[in-house]
């Protein structure tokens, strides 16, 4: 296929550059669905361009949810439909305002230093994914902006694959659903997502790293809210009589380890506990910690050791109280994702299919494939080829988004060829 792959390699590094020019920034501050109307923008655009490519059942809801077809080519009945999704938004923590992509053409090696700010140097001898680029044509921003190859990198691949499948309808394939959708960034991507409109058995999110990696499990996760209740009496007249709960609050934090359960001592397959938000009075003091870990059982050690570290904090301040409340938050998708092992399997195989090593990998947060798995629709997420997310050292690599590209191709194909019963 080397012939192709030129040809397709163009096309999705031509669309990522048209995609990141659009300021697609949500915003947590924001009640309204999409957070922001900027994202509209792109969704409209990209509805029309499903459209001229030859999709089928184009839609873009209220939301800005955009969900079409890749009408089957299969003759065997019983081939699942399956989906692809990407989400268009960009990280509030960084703008995404003008962005201006530079491709830098078969990349030599050399360390990039980005023009709109000297201080943002890209090393390969400080990024081994960036060093392994060799000879690649890479594209980075210029500086004063995120890139977006999060996730602009997912939707470019996904559009490229569609457009691929319609212009070979001699690949046997079964219903392939896209889906682009807002605010992932922020946690709601999943929100407004019509699992059953959507219909397909199962969805990938091309929304991941390096090549090769598949994402079938994320944390669980809790929030775990701890109030100290005190006394509060004039400073002045306070003798034996106030009790501080900001001091019970610092004797609880203070009983946290430094050296491990926390984010910045843990990795991989560790969990940690983190308090992130206090709000403080003597009167009454509330601190919000959050609970992770890969396993249920481990998210329950961990709340036992914050009411633990409650209960002594209160134990040396006579008078005090505590209320502590825990809400879930989201749990890993592995617990869904498991019971159809297929969904993975097929994955693998599609990842090999493209000539590349399958590299599982575990997130450590949730994604809105964790929610949409949990709504029915068992959603593990795929590399795209993004790297240093969220960040003005943001970078993509025009193969390994083509490599993603094949991937999806295979994965239709794979789906279609696991159906044995030939068709009527
Ligand atoms: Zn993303």
């Amino acid at each position: 296929m080397p012939a192709r792959l030129t040809m397709a390699q163009t096309a999705v590094l031509d669309r990522f550059l048209r995609y990141v020019r659009y300021d697609t920034q949500s915003d947590e501050r924001s009640h309204s669905s999409p957070s922001t109307e900027r994202q509209l923008v792109l969704l409209r655009d990209l509805a029309t361009e499903l459209r001229s490519i030859g999709l089928a059942d184009v839609s873009l809801d209220d939301h800005g949810y955009v969900m079409a077809t890749v009408p089957p080519t299969t003759k065997k009945s019983g081939v699942p439909a399956i989906g692809f999704i990407a989400h268009v938004d960009t990280s509030p923590e960084m703008s995404g305002a003008n962005v201006r992509p530079i491709v830098h053409r078969q990349y030599d090696g050399r360390d990039l230093m980005l023009p709109d700010d000297p201080a943002s140097v890209l090393r390969p001898a400080e990024d081994p994914a960036l060093a392994a680029a060799l000879g690649e044509d890479i594209v980075t921003a210029s500086g004063a902006t995120l890139l977006g190859g999060d996730d602009k990198a997912g939707v470019a691949e996904i559009v490229t694959a569609a457009e691929h499948l319609l212009g070979h309808p001699g690949i046997a394939h079964g219903a392939i659903r896209v889906a682009f959708t807002p605010d992932e960034e922020i946690g709601r991507g999943a929100d407004r997502f019509d699992v059953e409109r959507f219909g397909a058995r199962c969805a990938y999110t091309l929304d991941g790293g390096g090549r090769g990696e598949i994402e079938s499990e994320s944390f669980s996760a809790d929030a775990v809210t701890v109030t100290f209740h005190g006394f509060n009496v004039h400073p002045g007249y306070a003798r034996g009589r106030m009790v501080n709960a900001i001091k019970v609050a610092a004797d609880f934090i203070a009983a946290f380890p430094p050296d491990r359960l926390s984010p910045e001592t843990t990795d991989a397959r560790e969990g940690f506990v983190h308090p992130y938000v206090v709000d403080a009075a003597v009167d009454r003091t509330a601190v919000t910690v959050l609970l992770r870990d890969f396993e249920t059982a481990g998210l329950r050690e961990k709340q036992r050791f914050v009411e633990s570290a409650a209960r002594h904090a209160l134990s040396r301040h006579a008078g005090a109280r505590v209320d502590i409340h825990v809400e879930e938050s989201y749990r890993n998708m592995r617990e869904v994702i498991d019971r159809h092992p297929e969904v993975v399997a097929h994955a693998h195989e599609a990842i090999r299919r493209a000539g590349l090593e399958v590299r599982p990998r575990s997130i450590r947060g949730g994604t809105d494939g964790s929610r949409l798995s949990f709504m029915g629709l068992p959603t593990p997420n795929l590399f795209a080829g993004e790297h240093n997310f969220h960040s003005r050292l943001e970078w993509v690599s025009a193969t390994e988004m083509q490599q993603a590209v094949d991937v999806i191709v295979h994965l239709a194909r794979v789906w279609e060829e696991s159906v044995s019963s030939p068709g009527p």
